[in-house]
């Protein structure tokens, strides 16, 4: 290993005031957008920012993460009351950790190798040495005693870089994508450094209880750890995997969903659409784990075999644009697109389109209004860490209408369970899921949506991370 230059801490040389709790994730909360000849900073879309906001505000806190742009990092900046830690990336390792190890290795194996994992030996090493760098800045900002809590597949080997320079502080780390078994998991030919570096970690957070099973097995299995489920024992100290489904800030969206504006550009939509008919919607970043074909595929044998027209229902795909220096991605969306015309050019008539498709994203007004359109909402991964989508839509819908299909294959579906569940591999179920979510009674929708908002409620993302920081301060 490459010698560390940092001086851990004595008890006659206090750290300089720093910060008690340090958020590692790859990206920082904030990018810069162009307005007019000057650029500024924005907030990023997402969950986690807003989870983590309101518990950064109450103490000396900062995030560290990359700010976007290859080359040198920009100074640390503060913004809307966060201090923020720009951690660099060169344009070489943008291609080899970020497109490489992380989106060709790691993406495509912890989801079930829904495509194959690359593992090319050249990028192992970049990898290590972002992570140290992302340790480092880390290391150098935590108070004494404070907390660090790494974000995702990005930063697995951080949790055990910042145990060694910094015994004093407690580490959590949270994976937001799916933790394989070992069938899969075992291919890695990385596989040890990777589970010792999540090792680091006081608490080691997973979506399901499924992926903290299988992170306890394959540490007892090639680390070396000895223990439970629920508690490892590893190099002395006792390690604590679990179960934190990571959630929606649902006030939020109830509020967009009363807003009247919101509700003006829904009945917008409803008036351009038809009002006759009903809507299908689909939104999701263009990646290959979403099954965005799949579920298109079912829609063309729904109106192949005349079980739907035209005149009933229509078909919103929302694909955000995703990865696209990455070859699989290019191709996915060729595929989809294909698909998309073949579907419009075979069923579609003058006003009348089958499959209305944007490859944008859309501002997160335009998606609420969009969630209260929709009488179905379609969610078909093949394999989802949670998806924030399918809890966005049952947040949305505060009248209780509406029809959620998903995927058992998504984290959402194990809270979710009200929702129609479908194996998204099952072409023949999915096109009878959807066609029965077309032609559900009014009482059934209610009933089924009731409940599933009960179990949102249950969990939202402040209770999240909440309850992941107090088992970590526990
Ligand atoms: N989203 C957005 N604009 C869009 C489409 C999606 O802001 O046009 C947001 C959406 O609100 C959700 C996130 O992107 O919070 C997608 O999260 P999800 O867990 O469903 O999928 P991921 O992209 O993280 O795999």
């Amino acid at each position: 290993m490459v010698p560390i230059k940092w001086d851990p801490p004595t008890d006659r040389e206090p750290v300089p005031k720093k910060s008690q709790i340090v958020i590692v994730a790859n990206r920082l909360p904030f990018h810069r957008v162009r307005r007019g000849g000057t650029s500024e900073w924005a907030t990023s879309p997402g969950g986690l920012v807003s989870a983590l906001t309101p518990v950064l505000k109450n103490r000396t806190s900062c995030w560290i993460g990359w700010a976007g742009a290859a080359g040198a990092a920009p100074d640390p900046f503060e913004h809307e009351g966060i201090h923020n830690h720009p951690v660099r990336l060169s344009r070489d390792e943008l291609e080899t950790f970020y497109e490489g190890f992380c989106n060709r290795t790691l993406w495509p194996l912890y989801h079930d190798a829904v495509r194959t994992p690359e593992y090319r030996r050249r990028w192992w090493r970049p990898y290590v040495e972002v992570n140290r760098r992302f340790a480092e800045a880390a290391a150098g900002q935590v108070a004494r005693g404070g907390t660090v809590w790494i974000h995702d597949y990005h930063l697995q080997l951080v949790p055990a870089i910042i145990r060694e320079l910094r015994p004093d502080v407690r580490v959590g780390f949270f994976l937001h994508i799916p933790f394989p078994p070992q069938e899969l998991f075992s291919q890695l030919p990385w596989r040890q450094p990777i589970l010792a570096g999540l090792l680091g970690a006081d608490v080691v957070g997973f979506q399901t209880r499924g992926g903290a099973q299988n992170f306890s097995r394959l540490c007892r299995r090639y680390a070396g750890a000895e223990g439970t489920r629920d508690e490892l024992s590893f190099d002395g100290r006792t390690i604590h995997p679990g179960a934190y489904p990571v959630s929606i800030d649902v006030d939020r969206f109830e509020a967009l969903a009363a807003s009247e504006a919101v509700q003006r550009r829904t009945a917008e939509f409803r008036q351009r659409l038809g009002t006759d008919r009903k809507i299908i919607l689909g939104v999701d970043r263009m990646d290959y784990t979403k099954g965005i074909d799949i579920r298109l595929h079912a829609y063309r044998g729904l109106l192949r075999s005349e079980r739907i027209t035209l005149d009933e229902c229509v078909f919103v795909q929302v694909a955000v644009p995703s990865r696209e220096r990455v070859e699989q991605y290019g191709e996915l969306r060729s595929h989809v697109e294909r698909l998309v015309g073949e579907i419009n050019g075979e069923f579609g008539e003058l006003g009348r389109t089958p499959i209305h498709y944007l490859h944008r994203s859309l501002p997160v007004e335009e998606l609420v209004a969009l969630y209260l359109a929709a009488d179905v909402m379609l969610v078909t991964p093949l394999r989802d860490g949670m998806n924030l989508v399918a809890k966005e839509y049952v947040a949305a819908r505060t009248d209780n209408t509406g029809v959620l299909v998903l995927s058992e294959f998504t984290g959402s579906a194990q809270e979710l369970q009200s929702a129609l569940l479908v194996n998204p591999h099952d072409i023949d179920g999915l096109e009878a899921a959807l066609y029965t979510a077309l032609h559900m009674p009014p009482r059934e929708q209610q009933d089924r949506m009731k409940t599933l908002r009960r179990a949102l409620r249950r969990n939202d993302v402040f209770h999240w991370a909440n309850r992941f920081l107090d088992t970590l301060a526990a």
